[in-house]
């Protein structure tokens, strides 16, 4: 099968002026060469501590971010090779979901009209039609069609991220970057939206980039899991592999973190050394060695190959 999206060695450096003078020229490198495919109805999984990467990647994907180098190919083109107009479609088809929905919106704005405004952009749909799809949509979300009326400050933290769906579903695309999309949500209610992104995924068949740093979440949601640290992938597995079976040290130390679910098997909980690099001082070699218990002299000089270790799993590191 061919995947929905394939992202080959993909790089997104910012340049930034350090030094006393602002005179060195250095870049921040974000993303680091990462590889990752997402197939037609799956959740991939982005994980990592905040700074690794994971909401860059996602911008770049989704062409928020213009890449330094490698490839991006969604439905087999290469998006780098598209027309304008072909550019619109590819960015229609692909939808973002973020912590805050409400951030862009405006107080004074019924939610009704703030929804039709993408249809005002992207299609020439009459006003009727507009209205019909809106309330439609908010049905499908799980809200009501009296929602169509009300503003902003009217609705809760989940009735709010239903409406970020609702406008995410709204233009029907293949792929949804959702960055830490339930983070800011109490519990139960988090369980409500991943029930709800659920549903959604298999009506439409969906695919989810799914950023997030929760774990807990990560592995009730997700098909595969991608490892990110300063920007470079270190492993990539099904939930399973992962969860089960982590091979890269810094995988191993991120799931040490999380309690376990089974009383009496008590995980060891490996506590890293040392701060994160900034991403502006990338370290040689292994991205990792600064911090890992296992580095050896050559982790310091050589940056290991991404490797796939079992069918389907992916480690960077030259232990495993
Ligand atoms: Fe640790 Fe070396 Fe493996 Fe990097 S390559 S994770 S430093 S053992
Ligand atoms: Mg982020």
């Amino acid at each position: 099968v061919q995947p929905l999206l394939q992202v080959e060695d993909l790089k997104t450096y910012y340049p930034i002026k350090s030094g006393i003078f602002k005179r060195t020229k250095s870049h921040v490198k974000a993303v680091n060469e990462v590889n990752l495919e997402v197939f037609e109805g799956e959740t991939l999984s982005v994980v990592g501590e905040s700074g690794c990467g994971k909401s860059t990647l996602g911008r770049t994907i989704l062409g928020l971010e213009s890449k330094t180098d490698g490839s991006i190919y969604f439905k087999g083109e290469d998006i780098g090779t598209l027309s304008e107009r072909n550019l619109k479609k590819y960015k229609k088809d692909m939808q973002m979901i973020f912590q805050d929905p409400f951030a862009s919106l405006n107080p004074r704005q019924k939610i009704g009209k703030a929804l039709e405004e993408v249809f005002v952009i992207h299609t020439n749909m009459s006003r009727e039609q507009r209205k019909e799809r809106v309330l439609q949509l908010l049905m499908e979300v799980g809200l009501k069609k009296e929602h169509y009326d009300r503003h902003p400050h009217e609705f809760s933290g989940g009735q709010r991220q239903r409406i970020g769906i609702a406008r995410a579903m709204a233009l029907n695309p293949s792929l949804v970057v959702c960055d830490e999309a339930v983070s800011a949500l109490d519990v139960s209610v988090q369980a409500q939206i991943i029930k709800l992104l659920k549903e959604l995924q298999a009506k439409h068949q969906l695919s989810y980039l799914f950023i997030s740093h929760d774990l807990g979440v990560v592995r009730h949601i997700s098909d595969r899991v991608l490892v990110m640290y300063l920007g470079t992938a270190v492993e990539l597995g099904t939930t399973e592999q992962i969860f089960n079976n982590p091979q890269h040290p810094y995988t191993k130390a991120l799931l040490s973190s999380i309690p376990r679910p089974v009383p009496g098997r008590r995980r060891e909980r490996i506590k890293l050394e040392g701060d994160l690099p900034s991403a502006s001082n990338y370290p040689s070699g292994c991205p990792f060695h600064t911090r890992c218990p296992l580095a050896t002299e050559q982790c310091k000089s050589e940056k290991p190959i991404w490797r796939e270790v079992e069918d389907g799993h992916f480690v960077a590191c030259h232990l495993v």
